[in-house]
Formats: structure tokens, sequence, C-alpha cells
């Protein structure tokens, strides 16, 4: 099996050198398609530290030529476009044929560092995807999934990331006509869970075993030997959804739609619609306006992350064994990895929130109940999540009134109060320098998130006047959400009672 996760780093070539691994891939795994062009096409952003790790000239790509193709009007001879073909499970429905009906594969680029990574341009117009749908993106929600990308890069954990955003000139009917716009999404792949389940609804067990196989050279390439590749690989993309899981509820994201098929196997967060970070910390919180029934709330998304693993291994299990009882039995104890990665990262990165040092092989259960302790108090007094965590990376030992700008976020400071006692005395027993634990609860804890009402200023703001500033400021701090500014203390600041964003919308 030839090897396609490596690559040479390409040199800021004008023109992208794009390959085309996942196009090599038989017929009916995508359809050939050409973006439809647009009237009159903007850049509205390009992300020039992308474009540097990608090694694509950034210059060139801010050029006419450039703009043309994120804008989907004129196709490099080095693309091969094409929208890929992709099922999955909705709400908890099966739809058998989904697909990118509004995303159209250039290619693929070898980054700085030899990684594929793909280039698709989202809201590029109609493919066969695309249903009754008008292969369009609104400005808004691509102003959401530039910065909420970005946000989670600077947060340290996987996402795909926007390299441009381009205004079309022409409006996109929703409940009223919005300003259209296209987002190019780098992503290390689109390989879905909705990809195997397309192939394996129709019985093509043939090309589910050429999709894993392409999986697996692409994105855990150590498995290319191993001796049950398909059961090792489904462990892989269990524990990396297990950590990236566990990652969104460490800094209190809530995805929003997290349908199989927008579970990417690579281990990156992808199609950010009605996501959000919250405000105050709320197991139960949801925020997209189609999530009725709080399928995919803030507390729901690491058993809805197995329930959409097992999709997935109910896809491979003819390659697990030719016994059914026996794949079912591998495939559960490889889906065991979940569950483990979880909450070896999760566990870990709460107890590393609050600053606790664990010596190894020590009994960690008074610790996890000291943290769970936290967040019930959090949760009945309406405590903010980032504030409560970064205020506590300020606390001296000594010097008791550290604690007074946390017990504010807390409707009853006293609550907070008989935690802090707790806390402090675990503490002292680690006889660990403040100044060193404060370095090491600051790395965990960000002081910025792109909070909803931020987020929404930059939205009104570029919709309804074309000021792009308020982008630029909220960008600026999520990108080093880990650093104070001084002079940006206003976007630590939850939304005043007026400002409280209830709902978020996925714009399709
Ligand atoms: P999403 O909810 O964004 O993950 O999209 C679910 C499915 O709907 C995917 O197959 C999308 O390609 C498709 N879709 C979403 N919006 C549009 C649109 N405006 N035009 C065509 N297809 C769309
Ligand atoms: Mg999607």
């Amino acid at each position: 099996m030839a090897a396609i996760a490596q690559g040479t780093a390409i040199t800021g070539e004008p023109i992208p050198p794009f390959e085309h691994s996942y196009a090599r891939l038989p017929q009916r795994f995508y359809t050939r398609v050409e973006p439809t062009p647009v009237r009159a096409p903007l850049l509205l952003r390009l992300n020039h530290a992308l474009a540097e790790e990608l090694g694509l000239d950034a210059d060139w790509l801010a050029s006419p030529d450039g703009i043309a193709m994120l804008a989907g009007n004129w196709t490099p001879d080095t693309a091969l476009p094409i929208a890929m073909a992709y099922a999955g499970h909705q709400f908890g429905q099966f739809v058998p044929s989904l697909g990118d009906g509004r995303a159209i594969l250039l290619g693929e680029v070898i980054d700085r560092q030899g990684r594929r990574r793909d280039l698709q341009l989202k809201g590029a117009g109609r493919t066969p995807f695309s249903r009754s749908g008008d292969g369009r993106a609104v400005l808004g929600p691509v102003l959401r999934e530039y910065v909420l990308g970005e946000a989670m890069h600077g947060l340290g954990i996987p996402t795909t990331r926007a390299l441009a955003m381009v205004a079309t000139g022409e409006p996109v009917l929703r409940e009223r006509p919005e300003p259209g716009a296209i987002l190019t999404r780098i992503a290390a792949s689109h390989i879905r869970v909705g990809s195997f389940e397309y192939f394996a609804r129709r019985g093509d067990m043939e090309a589910v075993r050429t999709l894993g196989d392409y999986l697996i050279q692409r994105h855990y390439p150590a498995l290319v030997d191993a001796d049950d590749p398909y059961a090792e690989v489904l462990a892989a993309v269990a524990s990396r959804q297990g950590e990236l899981i566990a990652g969104w509820l460490l800094v209190g994201f809530i995805h929003g739609v997290m349908n199989t098929d927008n579970m990417a196997l690579s281990g990156e967060t992808i199609d950010y619609g009605p996501c959000a970070f919250m405000d105050e910390y709320d197991p139960s919180q949801v925020y997209s306006s189609i999530d009725r029934f709080g399928r995919y709330a803030y507390g729901q998304q690491p058993s809805i992350g197995l329930w959409n693993l097992t999709q997935l291994a109910n896809c491979l299990l003819p390659l697990l064994d030719d016994d059914i009882e026996a794949a079912k039995a591998r495939a559960r104890s490889a889906l065991d990895a979940y569950g483990r990665a979880f909450e070896l990262a999760y566990y870990g990165g709460l107890r590393a929130k609050i600053g606790l040092l664990v010596e190894p092989g020590a009994d960690k259960s008074a610790d996890d109940e000291l943290v769970q302790d936290l967040l019930s108090r959090m949760a009945a007094h309406k405590a903010d999540y980032t504030n409560t965590f970064r205020r506590l990376s300020g606390v001296t030992l000594e010097d008791p009134s550290t604690l007074e700008a946390i017990r504010a976020n807390f409707t009853e400071p006293a609550a907070f109060d008989q935690w802090a006692e707790e806390w402090r005395t675990r503490l002292a027993r680690q006889k660990e320098p403040d100044a060193a634990r404060q370095t090491r609860m600051r790395a965990q804890n960000p002081t910025y998130i792109p909070r909803n009402h931020r987020m929404q200023q930059v939205i009104d703001a570029a919709t309804e006047r074309g000021d792009l500033k308020p982008l630029e400021g909220l960008l600026a701090v999520v990108s080093s959400p880990y650093d104070d500014h001084a002079e940006l203390a206003q976007y630590q600041k939850p939304p005043e009672e007026h400002e409280v964003v209830r709902q978020t919308f996925c714009g399709t």
C-alpha cells in the first residue's frame, strides 16, 4: 500500500499545486462538479498565518486570480473540484444520501510540516447533493465558522480552520435576503462517520473496505500493517473523539449539531453551525434553534459521541469478523477506547483546571469529587464558566482577598466560600509556590472565548453595516486566549441581560 500521508513541503507556489488522493478513489465516492461563479467577489479576510502554514502565497491568494479561485469564479488547472458523497444520522434519523450540498473540494495541499490538508469552498453553488438547497452560504454563519475555528485552534483543540472568507455580492434568501459569502475550509480531511454509512447502507462493503484503507493511510498510517486494522482504526478514531469531546467540555463548547455527518474521523472539530461557548455553567444548555429536545446539549455530548461511533462500528462489522457475534465483541472492545480516552482527558483536564497535582498512581477520587462539587455549585448558582476558572487561576493562598472576584460570579457567594475553603486546604498540601500553580492554571483556563453576544455583534456589524472592525477585535483576542491584555478586558465580560443570546441558527 503506497503511503499517502507524506509529501514534500511546497514553497509558496502561486497557484496551489493541488493533489487529489481522494478523487483517485472510485467514482462512486464523489461527483465532479464546477463551482458556480458569483457576481462580485470581495475578499473579506485572508488567514495569513494559515496560508503561511500551508505554504501558500498569501499575496497571490489576495490577488484577482486568487480571489477568483476562492470565490469559485475560476478553477485553476491544478484543481479537480468534487462534491463528496456521504450519508448521516440527523438527530437520530438516518438519511441515506446527504453529501456535499454546498461544498466543493478543490484538492489537497501538503503543508509545511508535510501534512495533507483539504481545501474546500463552502457555499460555492449547487451540487448533485444539494436536494432542495441553493448551495450557498450566508455571511453570518460564515463569520461564526471563521471565528470559532480560530478560537478553537487558539485553545489548542483540533479543528478545521478557515483560510479565507469572500463576499459574493449576491443575496441569499433565508427568512429574508442575506448577504452571501463563501468560506474556504481547511481540514485534515472530510471523511465522516456518514461517509462509511453511505456505503454500508447500500451494502457496498467493497467501498467500505476501500474507504477504511484510505482512512488508515491518511490518518492512522501506523496501522497500515496492523493485524486487525479495521478494529484498531475504530479504536484509534474512538480515542481521538474521546479526547476531542473532552476538550470541548473543558472550554464550555457546545457543537450543536453532532449528527454523524458532522463527525470527522481525523479527530478535528468540523461543521460549525449553531454552535456556541456557554456563559453560565449549565450542563443542560442548548443554543441551537433546531435542537428542540436537547439531544445535543452541552452535557449530552460525551454520550452522543459514543452513539455516533457505534454507527461507525456497525458499518465496519462485516470487516471485523465473519461471525457476527465475534465481530460485535471486537467492535465493543474497540469502542472502549472512547471512554478511556474521554475520562483521562476530561477528569485530568478538570483537575488541572483547579490546579491539582496528582502523584502517579495516587487515588484521585477525592480530587474528582472536589471538582464535581465545584461544578455543581457553579450550576446551582449560575457562575460564568470561563471567568470562574480563569479567576481561580489568580488566587494566592495567603491572601483570601484574591477570592473576592470569584465569589461575585455566584448568585449565592457563600456556596463558593464553602468550596474554596476545601480547595485551599487541598492546595496547601501540594507545597507549591503560588506563582508556579498560577502559571499552570492560566495555561488551562482561557481568559477569552468568543462569547455569543460578541459573535452576534460581529455578525450584526458586518451584515448590517459592512463593518469588519468588530471581527478583527474578536479574532485578535480569541487567537491568543490564554494571554491577558488589560486593554481588552471588555471581552471577558459576560453579556448584560439585554445582550444575552439565547438561540443560535445554522443558517442553511
Ligand atoms: P449541515 O447541517 O450543515 O451539516 O448540512 C447537512 C446537509 O445539508 C449537508 O448535506 C449539506 O451539504 C446540506 N446543506 C446545508 N445547507 C445547504 C444549502 N444551502 N444548499 C445545499 N445543501 C445544503
Ligand atoms: Mg455538515
